[in-house]
C-alpha cells in the first residue's frame, strides 16, 4: 500500500467542478488502495485578492493580521474538499496548519517550517480517512498563526512527504509538468520527463514558478521526488530526483525570465578595500536580497558597482546607498526597474563549450542589449530591458533547439 501526498494549487480547486474533480481523482488512487493525504491551496485568485483587501484597508498591515487573513484562503478550500470527498463516500478530515502540527519561526509572512508533528494526520490515515491539510500555514513558537509565503502550499506537501516517509509527492497544477520554458509563452516548449535538482533549483532561482524554490531546496535537502503534474489532464508529468547516473544530461534544459528584480547602480566609488563591505552590510542590515553584483574595472581609482534587488526592496536600498554617498564618496546613485533576467540552465553546459557565446549572439543578432552577466556551473543569465525579455526567451528557447519535441538536442556551438 502507497503512501501518497497530493497537492492541489489554487486553479486545480478553482470552482465547484473542479473540487468535484480532485475529489474523483483520490477515490481512483483508493480504489487502487493507496493511502492519500491532501494539500490544498486557496481556491483561484483568492490569496492575491486578500491581499488587496488589506491594501485598501490599511497601510499598517501587522503580520501577525496579514497571516491571520490570508490564511483563510486555504481554509476555506480544505473545508470544501473535504466535503466533496464525504459526498463520494471517501471518509476524510480537513486539517489547518497547525492542526496538522506544522511549527514555523515568528516570521510572519515568510515563516519558516521548525517541525511538523503529525500525529493527527497520521492518525486520520490510520482510521482509514484523507486527511485534507491547509498549505503554506502553521503555528509560530509564539502560538500565533503563521503564513509561509507565496507558493507555500508546495513546502506543505514536500514536508508532509519527508514526515510520512511517503511514497511519492505529487504537485498539481494547471500544466502538464515542468516545461522547458513557460508554456504559456512559448507554445512549442516541451514538457521535460525527468530533471535533477540542481536544474530545478537553477530554474526556480530564476524565475520558474513551478515548483515553488522552497520547496524544491526542502526536496533535495531530503531526497523526497516530486512529480509536477496537471490536474486537468490526469497524465504523467516532470520527475525531479536527484541527479542519477544515466541522466541524459541535456546542454541547455530550460530557458527562464524573471522581471521581479530592478537594477541599482552607485557610481564613482573609490576603488580601496572596504567600499563594497560597507555597502552591502548597510542593505544586510536592511534585510534586503542582493542578487547580481558587478563591479566595473577602475579608472582613476573610481568605479561602478551595479546590482540587482526585488522591486519591493528598492525603496529601502535606495535610502541605504543615497545615505552612506557622503561615507563611500560615490558621485550619485541611479536605478531602473524596467529590467529582466533572463537565464538558461542545464547541467551538460560544463563540460560544453559555447553555451555562453551561443547566448551572447543571439541576443545581438537581434538587438537585444546585455545590462549585465551572472554565471553558475549549470546558468548563464544576462539582464536585458524588460520590454525585450520574452522576445529574449523565444530566440534563445529556438537556438539552443528546445522546441524540438526533444529535450536534449545539440545545437551548433
Ligand atoms: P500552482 O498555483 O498550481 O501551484 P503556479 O500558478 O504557481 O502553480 O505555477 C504554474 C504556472 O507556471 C503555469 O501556469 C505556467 O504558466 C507557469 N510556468 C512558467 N514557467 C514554466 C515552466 N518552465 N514550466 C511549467 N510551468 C511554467
Ligand atoms: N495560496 C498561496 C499563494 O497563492 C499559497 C500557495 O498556493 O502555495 O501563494
Ligand atoms: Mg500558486
Amino acid at each position: 500500500m502507497d503512501t501518497v501526498v497530493q497537492k492541489f494549487g489554487g486553479t486545480s480547486v478553482a470552482d465547484a467542478d473542479r473540487i468535484r474533480e480532485v475529489a474523483d481523482n483520490v477515490a481512483r488512487y483508493r480504489r487502487r488502495g493507496d493511502r492519500v493525504v491532501l494539500v490544498v491551496s486557496a481556491m483561484g485568485k483568492e490569496t492575491d485578492h486578500l491581499l488587496r483587501l488589506a491594501e485598501e484597508v490599511s497601510s499598517v498591515r501587522p503580520g501577525r493580521e496579514m497571516d491571520m487573513l490570508i490564511t483563510a484562503g486555504e481554509r476555506k478550500a480544505v473545508a470544501l474538499v473535504s466535503m466533496a470527498l464525504a459526498d463520494i463516500g471517501v471518509p476524510s478530515a480537513s486539517f489547518t496548519g497547525s492542526q496538522a502540527g506544522f511549527i514555523t519561526d515568528t516570521n510572519h509572512m515568510a515563516a519558516k517550517i521548525i517541525e511538523v508533528k503529525g500525529d493527527r494526520i497520521r492518525a486520520a490515515l490510520d482510521a482509514g480517512q484523507v486527511p485534507v491539510v491547509a498549505g503554506s500555514q502553521g503555528y509560530s513558537t509564539d502560538g500565533d498563526v503563521t503564513f509561509l509565503g507565496r507558493g507555500g502550499s508546495d513546502t506543505t506537501a514536500v514536508a508532509l512527504a519527508e514526515m510520512l516517509g511517503a511514497d511519492s509527492c505529487e504537485l498539481y497544477t494547471d500544466v502538464s509538468g515542468v516545461f522547458t520554458t513557460d508554456p504559456r509563452l512559448v507554445p512549442e516548449a516541451t514538457k521535460i520527463k525527468r530533471i535533477s535538482f540542481d536544474e530545478m533549483l537553477e530554474m526556480a532561482a530564476t524565475g520558474c514558478p513551478k515548483p515553488a524554490m522552497r520547496s524544491v531546496e526542502y526536496a533535495s535537502r531530503h531526497g523526497v521526488a516530486l512529480h509536477v503534474r496537471s490536474a486537468f489532464t490526469w497524465e504523467p508529468g516532470t520527475w525531479i530526483v536527484e541527479e542519477e547516473p544515466d541522466m541524459e544530461q541535456a546542454v541547455i534544459r530550460g530557458i527562464t525570465q524573471d522581471p521581479s528584480q530592478a537594477k541599482v547602480t552607485v557610481a564613482n566609488l573609490p576603488d580601496r578595500p572596504g567600499v563594497a563591505g560597507t555597502l552591502f552590510r548597510a542593505l544586510a542590515n536592511r534585510h534586503v536580497n542582493v542578487d547580481m553584483i558587478v563591479q566595473n574595472t577602475s579608472e582613476a581609482q573610481k568605479t561602478d558597482i551595479s546590482f540587482t534587488v526585488p522591486h519591493d526592496e528598492l525603496e529601502v536600498t535606495l535610502e541605504e546607498a543615497n545615505a552612506l554617498m557622503g561615507e563611500l564618496g560615490a558621485s550619485g546613485v541611479s536605478a531602473s526597474a524596467d529590467i529582466a533576467r533572463v537565464s538558461v540552465i542545464g547541467a551538460g553546459m560544463k563540460s560544453h563549450p559555447g553555451v555562453a557565446a551561443t547566448m551572447f549572439e543571439t541576443l545581438a543578432d537581434n538587438d537585444i542589449n546585455i545590462d549585465m552577466i551572472s554565471t553558475s556551473t549549470i546558468r548563464i543569465s544576462c539582464v536585458v530591458a524588460q520590454v525585450d525579455a520574452e522576445r529574449a526567451v523565444r530566440l534563445l528557447h529556438k537556438c539552443f533547439g528546445l522546441g524540438d519535441g526533444d529535450e536534449a538536442v545539440e545545437f551548433d556551438a
